[in-house]
């Protein structure tokens, strides 16, 4: 017997029909003699469209009645699914988030959990009833709905799986998986059997969406066995796992881009010593995020010119931060839109040579000019011209020998 949380995201439990799908995958597990809780998203297109109307009937609205109405569509997806395990001789019942209760902070719309009740959900695990549980939601100490963010389910699943030790938190989705890189733009991308947590928390904040970054964070403090698979098939999913599971360690296991980026170069910047402090204080305490950073001096030394990357929606108040700024002198701001970023990604590269050459040799061949370059341990990321995005992703998936059949 195992403990196993189950998550179906929107598209899973789309209509009635794919409700009893999905009745019928958590009876298998249940036929198993596994004890199962299950999340469910809302209905796909629901969060948007609730979303919507809160933005129409007040753009600028309070954060505790937009959770409210946000949250809403899991209760139904939770009661649906609670009806159609019953109806086919699984006991099951339903839990909003405050029944548990998941406990969050109050930052609404984007909430941390804090603590979850355990003790229903693992008696009625132990008695072997079903719990069906909304996802995305959560209650905050002064008693108001909270949510957790886009996506948010799966986070909603994995601190569940962590609070009860379940043994796997299985997330069902549309794809098969992970994969080495985005499978509409290269078609010989290939499904990863395993991929680890490190590996995994990189691809999902460069903008792979198959998990909530968040809750890769969590499955990794805690040692979550995560599992992504389709709901849709019968094929074993990738598992995201520590290191040590790995056997055959990719030296690169995937690629990833985005191209959400802006490039802000600051000319002529008077150089002195703590002028990078400045702007880049300034810029932290507006809440923008820095990521790509190069600095490179004029001839005598008296002026440097400061290239950096923040996301395309805080373009607009970095220029204007650093305008108004009267500590930071420069003669010219450029901006550059018109970019995206590439990523290689892999734990292999702690113990390998030559993957930064491999890259820039593979992009050169193709005559793509990399504007700016950052790495960490297991990733090095080059910021090109967005119109070479995808030559440069199938480039790259070549060059590291990923090519699937
Ligand atoms: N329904 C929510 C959303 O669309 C949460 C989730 O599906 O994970 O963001
Ligand atoms: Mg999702």
């Amino acid at each position: 017997m195992a403990r196993i949380v189950m998550k179906f995201g929107g598209t899973s439990v789309a209509d009635i029909d794919r409700i009893r799908n999905v009745a019928q995958r958590v009876k298998k597990e249940v036929d198993l003699g596994n004890q199962v809780s299950v999340f469910v998203s809302a209905m796909a297109g629901t969060t948007d469209k609730l979303i919507g109307w809160v933005e129409e009937i007040s753009p600028l609205h309070d954060a505790r009645e937009y959770d409210t109405v946000v949250s809403a569509g899991e209760q139904i997806t939770a009661g649906l699914l609670a009806l159609a395990l019953q109806n086919i001789g699984i006991p099951a019942r339903s839990w909003l988030g405050w029944q548990i209760p998941f406990r969050t902070n109050q930052v609404h719309s984007a909430a941390r959990v804090e603590e979850i009740g355990t003790d229903a959900i693992n008696e009625r695990m132990n008695e072997g009833v079903v719990c069906v549980i909304a996802g995305f939601q959560g209650i905050s100490d002064d008693n108001r709905i909270t949510t957790l963010g886009r996506g948010g389910s799966d986070t909603s699943a994995v601190a569940l799986a962590a609070a009860i030790g379940a043994d796997r938190c299985d997330i069902y989705t549309d794809v098969e998986g992970v994969y080495t890189t985005d499978p509409r733009i290269v078609p010989k991308a290939r499904k990863l059997d395993k991929i680890t947590y490190e590996e995994m928390l990189e691809m999902a904040s460069l903008g792979a969406k198959v998990l909530q970054t968040r809750s890769v964070a969590m499955a990794m403090n805690h040692r979550v066995r995560v599992q992504v698979l389709s709901s849709f098939t019968d094929k074993p999913g990738t598992m995201v796992v520590d290191e040590d599971e790995i056997v055959e360690k990719q030296v690169v296991s995937g690629i990833a881009y985005a191209k959400n980026e802006a490039q802000v170069t600051l000319v002529g910047v008077k150089n002195k010593p703590g002028i990078a402090s400045d702007i880049f204080t300034l810029l932290a305490d507006g809440n923008i995020n820095v990521d790509m950073i190069i600095q490179n001096e004029t001839e005598d030394g008296k002026k440097t010119d400061l290239t950096f990357t923040v996301t395309q929606t805080d373009l607009e108040k970095a220029e204007e931060m650093l305008n108004r700024a009267d500590n930071i002198e420069f003669d010219n701001l450029i901006t550059d839109v018109n970019v995206a970023k590439i990523s290689v990604i892999g734990v292999g590269m702690r113990s390998h040579a030559g993957v930064a050459a491999t890259m820039f040799k593979a992009l050169a061949d193709k005559g793509i000019n990399i504007q700016v370059i950052s790495t960490s341990e297991i990733k090095i990321s080059v910021l090109i011209e967005a119109e070479y995005t995808e030559l440069a992703v199938r480039a790259l998936h070549t060059a590291y020998g990923l090519d699937g059949e």
